[in-house]
């Protein structure tokens, strides 16, 4: 069901930014959701929107 599809506009991934450590977003697929590169916290995509809330994010492991 990942077929490439980008879960948000690369134009919104681009100006959004980790609210925790304003680090850079990725996609993750599968489950959906948005990770940053600096501190590693997920934040989850439902139904196309990313939940932008440190409360909200899984913690990186370690
Ligand atoms: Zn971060």
């Amino acid at each position: 069901m990942t077929d490439g599809k980008p879960l948000i506009s690369p134009e919104l991934l681009e100006i959004m930014q980790c609210p925790a450590c304003a680090g850079p977003l990725s996609e993750r697929p599968d489950p959906p959701a948005l990770v940053c590169g600096a501190c590693g916290r997920a934040y989850p995509v439902e139904d196309g929107i990313p939940i932008m809330l440190i409360d909200d994010a899984e913690a990186p492991d370690g």
